[in-house]
């Protein structure tokens, strides 16, 4: 069964006053049958990194060290104590241009550190209304996953870039359907395609959480707004562990 994934995203969100927030989510959700995974500002990381929840990155450098001034390098997430980085998110992709070649080459050199790369795939709303979601999907796969790509080291997090802090979330079906059709995709390329964890990610809610997390082939969330405070939080980890 792959494994089940609260992920949150803070983005340029928090300063040091935040992290009362976050020992609360831990305090409440320690412990607990799923994954709990925080990401905030980097900033934040080496404080949060004893904490009892999983702390990750939003991005890093694809290469360990060098002349990139102002980027961070995934070995250097690491050892400020991440477990994991976000790779490919619709915001990086979207406003600093990056390619699936060079989400692939960020993921590669999550695994190169041992931070497990979570990759954010999904249409815009012309390709959703354009008929061209599947193929969209299928071309971020093929070049944003690299081959060695495991259930362990690897999440897969579709988020529809319409449904991204809009507030809009797909139809239960349409969830449904994209999330089969990676699922078979990864069964098709990786031996443990039917291991990997599946998130879902676009304007998820404590009000929503329950009937997403009952779709087929969904193990988990990311999720932006909602991570932020505990008490919004806190509904959706209880929503997953119940699911
Ligand atoms: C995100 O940014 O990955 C995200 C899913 O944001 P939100 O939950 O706010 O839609």
């Amino acid at each position: 069964m792959p494994r089940k994934l609260a992920a949150g995203n803070w983005k340029m969100n928090g300063l040091a006053n935040s992290l009362d927030e976050l020992r609360m989510l831990a305090e409440r959700h320690a412990n607990v049958g799923v994954d709990v995974l925080i990401c905030p500002p980097a900033t934040l990381i080496s404080a949060c990194a004893h904490l009892p929840v999983r702390i990750g990155g939003q991005d890093c450098h694809a290469h360990a060290s060098g002349a990139n001034t102002g980027d961070l390098s995934a070995e250097m997430l690491k050892d400020a104590g991440a477990s994991a980085v976000i790779t490919g998110h619709s915001e990086r992709r979207a406003d600093h241009g990056e390619t699936n070649a060079d989400v692939a080459a960020k993921s590669t050199a999550a695994y190169r550190a041992g931070l497990q790369a979570i990759i954010c795939i999904g249409e815009t709303l012309d390709q959703r209304e354009a008929g061209t979601t599947l193929d969209i999907i299928d071309g971020q796969l093929a070049g944003s996953v690299p081959d060695m790509a495991t259930a362990t080291n690897t999440v897969i997090a579709y988020e529809p870039v319409w449904a991204i802090g809009t507030g809009k979330v797909p139809t239960i079906a349409q969830i449904a359907d994209v999330h089969a059709h990676i699922r078979t995709r990864l069964a098709a390329r990786f031996d443990d395609g039917g291991e990997f964890t599946l998130l879902y990610g676009g304007s998820v809610k404590g009000s929503n959480a329950a009937e997403i997390f009952a779709v087929q082939n969904v193990n988990g969330a990311l999720v932006g707004g909602a991570s932020l405070k505990a008490d919004d939080f806190s509904p959706i980890i209880t929503a997953l562990e119940n699911a």
